[in-house]
């Protein structure tokens, strides 16, 4: 079980797969409030980075469940790095229908809200594992300028146009499914520079690493095409946020 192997490939270097930056998770870890002890999910846990840190910082123990071997090995080496690997664990696996036996105070999916089958599901999901007056994490994208065209949308890497909502839609959807949103960390183009850019190098050394691998012609014409793409398109329309909900 694993996930397409162009990501294991382009996010290889990174730690956290999304537009955010070790600040922006330390920020959302401040604004949560979170208490020494507090256990946290993770549906998408990806490299660990947000329940190792917030385990050193904030003192949370935490659950991961990822279906990429090569993530959920380095998030456990990440743990072991930061010390905190008494208290989070990495499970490699598929967290569609994941249900913590024990519940938590915090359930979260970042960027991976494809899980639950879109953030309505996801949020049904993470909700079976929360304690009550427990706080869900959404991380999802949303539309920072409406695309004039679907043609600009597909440009951002989405199917259509109606794939993700402006902000204040989005906020709203949340409320339309019962949900406050009682705080919110948005990511900024410095911290899509890092998401995306950080893949350039990635895929240059990995070209040069590998240059009769098969997927060598799919890196290379990638390199070539996507930072002015990048700077056309997704730096300009897409936006992220993580967004926190209590249950009404
Ligand atoms: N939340 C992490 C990773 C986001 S990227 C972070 O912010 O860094 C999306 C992650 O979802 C990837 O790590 C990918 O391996 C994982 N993923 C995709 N489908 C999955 C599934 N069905 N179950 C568990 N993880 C999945």
């Amino acid at each position: 079980m694993d996930i397409p192997r162009i990501f294991t490939i382009t996010e290889s270097a990174h730690r956290i797969h999304n537009p955010f930056t070790p600040e922006h998770l330390a920020t959302l870890g401040a604004a949560l409030r979170l208490e020494p002890g507090a256990r946290v999910l993770d549906l998408g846990s990806g490299s660990g980075e947000m329940l190792c840190t917030w385990a050193r910082d904030y003192g949370i123990s935490g659950i991961g469940i990822d279906m990429s071997q090569l993530f959920t090995g380095q998030a456990k080496r990440r743990a072991e790095e930061l010390g905190v690997a008494d208290r989070v664990t990495f499970i490699h696996g598929d967290a569609a229908g994941y249900v913590a036996d024990e519940k938590v105070g915090v359930a979260a999916c970042l960027g991976a809200t494809w899980i639950g089958g879109g953030v309505a599901g996801t949020i049904d999901l993470l909700a079976q594992s929360l304690r009550p007056g427990g706080i869900i994490l959404i991380g999802e994208p949303y539309w920072r300028q409406l695309p004039p065209t679907e043609d600009v949308a597909r440009e951002c890497e989405a199917s259509a146009l109606s794939d993700f909502l402006i902000l204040p839609e989005l906020l709203a959807s949340f409320g339309d499914l019962d949900y406050d949103v009682v705080e919110m960390v948005l990511a900024d183009q410095g911290g899509w520079d890092r998401y995306e850019a950080a893949k350039w190098l990635t895929m240059r050394r990995w070209l040069e690493a590998n240059p009769d691998d098969d997927f060598a012609k799919e890196v290379r014409a990638r390199l070539t095409l996507e930072p002015p793409r990048y700077a056309a398109y997704i730096r300009e329309y897409l936006g992220w946020g993580v967004f926190a909900l209590m249950a009404r």
